[in-house]
């Protein structure tokens, strides 16, 4: 909890805490106070807190509550209506979304009184993220740990998204690099880490947009609230991305497509031999981007340029009928596995907007912006 009040505060948030008598037990609220700089809710009828002068102060100002880590007991005083304490009674005075994240003994989440509680809550339209399996307080390991910060974050923009400027819209976005079979073991790939993609897509899920995700193999951690469709082949993703544009509103390629594939993949693994040589023949994959038609769906492409950047990009947008290209100087550095990027986009009317460093997830924001532009 401490690390979830410190990342939202680190992330812009204004973070109130509200804390039960147990958990005062466990972390003082001055740590809390430290990382929030904000005052720390611990009783109801304290003058000196906001919820003395007025018990329902904290609840009104709430964008979103997340109550973590979410005890049996609390959990089930919410199911009751209970507001004997500063924490049940922001819950019950609210009307924001609520985050519940279920942290106890296996045995105790496990008991129908709790899960008959939890699903009340659920019912009533609360989002109940977790508990995962591990280790507890008790030594043992069951389901009723506490899910990470990271996954939590993510419900939280996930809900904060409800009333974005993308809401109700969907957009499709393709990430990684895609893996080309020479037979069971062997692959042809590149260096792509996949971060802009899963950046964009994590973007258009914080603006409200069903965001899908056509992800070849990466190492990232999938991400909260955003529609995963996992491929390994161009081929693959040529179908995915195609089947999951037939009614989406934009299309963001920022996929490293191989453009070559063995001619045929073989089906047991190929020998060393004695040769010193092997040729491996290839063939040309689709352009999968160019393929779409570009009527009812806007297409954002990625340009990786080494010279003459905005008259490459340029070409590009046409050749494949994109309504913008985000370029990318690979002369100067390479992007790749980088959290940071530079780009130009470029639009049809050949206007080039040079952006500056900025975050992966900030440039996927700029995109968006082009694109909720052009919707408009
Ligand atoms: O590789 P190239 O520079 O042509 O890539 C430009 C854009 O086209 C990128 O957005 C990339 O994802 C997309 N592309 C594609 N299908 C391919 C190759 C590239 O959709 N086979």
């Amino acid at each position: 909890a401490v690390d979830l009040a410190s990342k939202l505060t680190q992330a812009g948030a204004l973070v109130d805490v509200v804390m039960t008598e147990g958990a005062t037990r466990f972390v003082t609220p001055l740590t809390f106070g430290a990382v929030t700089h904000r005052q720390v809710h611990t009783d109801l009828f304290d003058p000196r807190s906001d919820l003395g002068m007025d018990h329902v102060a904290v609840a009104l100002r709430a964008d979103v509550v997340v109550v973590a880590p979410a005890t049996a007991h609390t959990i089930a005083a919410m199911a009751v209506g209970l507001a004997d304490d500063a924490l049940t009674a922001t819950v019950l005075a609210t009307t924001a979304p609520i985050i519940v994240a279920p942290a106890m003994d296996a045995n105790m989440y496990r008991n129908p009184a709790t899960q008959e509680n939890v699903e009340r809550l659920r019912a009533r339209g609360h989002t109940i993220v977790g508990p995962v399996e591990g280790r507890l307080a008790s030594g043992l390991t069951g389901l009723g740990r506490l899910v990470d910060t990271a996954e939590l974050m993510g419900y939280v923009r996930l809900v904060l998204a409800r009333n974005g400027d993308l809401a109700g819209r969907k957009i499709v976005v393709s990430a990684g690099g895609t893996q080309e079979p020479v037979d069971p073991v062997r692959v042809i790939t590149n260096r792509s880490s996949g971060k802009m993609g899963y950046a964009v897509a994590e973007a258009a899920r914080d603006r409200g947009a069903n965001a899908v995700l056509v992800s070849a193999p990466t190492t990232l951690p999938d991400p909260v609230g955003v529609d995963l469709v996992r491929v390994t082949t161009a081929l693959e993703m040529r179908d995915a991305v195609a089947g999951r544009c037939e009614d989406a509103d934009a299309l963001v390629m920022a996929a490293a497509v191989a453009d070559w594939r063995p001619v045929s993949a073989a089906s047991h693994k190929l020998k060393k031999g004695t040769s010193d040589s092997w040729e491996i023949k290839l063939t040309k994959n689709p352009d999968i981007i160019a393929q779409l038609a570009s009527e009812h769906l806007i297409k954002v492409g990625f340009a990786a340029e080494s010279e003459d950047l905005v008259v490459n990009a340029q070409a590009k947008l046409r050749e494949k009928g994109l309504h913008l290209i985000a370029a990318n100087d690979v002369g100067e550095g390479s992007v790749f596995g980088a959290d940071t990027n530079r780009v130009v986009l470029v639009d049809r009317e050949g206007v080039a907007e040079e952006l500056p460093v900025m975050s992966k997830y900030e440039v996927g924001h700029r995109i968006l912006d082009r694109i909720a532009a052009l919707l408009s």
